[in-house]
């Protein structure tokens, strides 16, 4: 029986993997084509989460050796506190979170959760730890509450219609005909990016990890749908770590610590009070912001009352 049971359990195993996978096919087919093998060592333990705090020490890391891109970066995101990364197109920031969630290890330094280095623990303990909320949620062919159930397989329904509201997407999805049994993806409703990524929060709030990144979206978002995200981002941002690689004013005001990373070095930190009174890069990038956003509620202004 041994016989018939191993091939099938396997088959089991590769679909449940390629259904994990899927969540994040854009970026899975990014990677598939230069990652190298991240395999666990044969002495991998699961990870022990205590805090958690994650320590970034003196990291450098290349995709291809000629080209560093990270230059030595340190930094700490103590248990349960928010850091910000901010920083011109192409300076690393997301290449930090892929190596967090080691897509990819790092070239020289190290990274460790609570003193653990992450080549040290097993890939399936540390993705369980971490919840991943992209740029830009691929959804699956099914309903949308099964996308949402998807952070917590066997939820509630009443479990996934809560993630959903504190996701500020509730109202949204009960207003649809078929409400959570809705149809999503490719072949059903087309989500808007800031519906998508509301659902890929709730699916976060589901699977309650102790420790958040967020790949913030760059696309410029009105201002009620960034009201809408920034609730419940911080709903599920609440007592987690959080690594947020941040585009948006909201987020990086409150963020306990910002770090302005300029080719591949932390060129400025501090939270956004200290940063502003530095008058450096920060500043400039923060009143560039804030006079396209302005400009962007002048045009609102006069488009309802012309
Ligand atoms: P943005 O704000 O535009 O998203 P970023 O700061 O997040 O930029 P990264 O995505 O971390 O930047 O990329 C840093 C640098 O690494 C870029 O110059 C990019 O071209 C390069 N890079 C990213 N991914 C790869 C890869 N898989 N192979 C080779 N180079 C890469």
């Amino acid at each position: 029986l041994m016989q018939v049971y191993r091939p099938l359990n396997f088959i089991g195993f590769v679909y449940r993997e390629l259904r994990q996978g899927l969540t994040d096919i854009e970026e899975m087919f990014k990677l598939l084509d230069q990652a190298p093998e991240i395999t666990d060592k044969p002495d991998a333990k699961p990870l022990a989460v205590t805090g958690p705090v994650i320590r970034f020490e003196d990291v450098t890391f290349h995709y291809d050796s000629d080209r560093p891109i990270l230059k030595g970066v340190s930094f700490e995101v103590p248990a349960g506190k928010t850091v910000a990364i901010v920083g011109p197109t192409g300076a690393g920031k997301s290449t930090i979170s892929r190596l967090l969630y080691r897509f990819y290890d790092v070239t020289g330094g190290r990274i460790t959760i609570d003193g653990q280095d992450l080549r040290d623990v097993t890939q399936e303990s540390l993705r369980s730890t971490i919840g991943m909320v992209p740029q830009d949620t691929v959804l699956f062919n099914d309903t949308i509450g099964y996308n949402i159930e998807y952070g917590r397989p066997g939820a509630s329904m009443d479990e996934v219609r809560q993630a959903a509201q504190m996701a500020q997407v509730g109202a949204f999805i009960e207003a649809l005909p078929k409400g959570f049994e809705t149809p999503v993806g490719e072949r059903g409703l087309k989500l808007s990016g800031g519906e998508k990524q509301r659902v890929a929060i709730a699916r976060t709030i589901l699977k309650a990890p102790s420790i958040l990144i967020l790949d913030e979206a760059t696309s410029a978002l009105d201002t009620k749908t960034e009201r809408d995200i920034q609730a419940a981002l911080d709903v599920v941002s609440r007592n987690r770590t959080t690594v947020v690689i941040a585009h948006r004013l909201s987020t990086v005001i409150n963020a306990d610590e910002i770090l302005v990373l300029r080719e591949g070095l932390v060129a400025e930190r501090g939270n956004h009070a200290a940063l502003l009174a530095q008058n450096g890069l920060y500043a400039q990038m923060w009143s560039r912001q804030r006079e396209a956003t302005e400009a962007e509620e002048a045009l609102a202004l006069a488009q309802e009352d012309p």
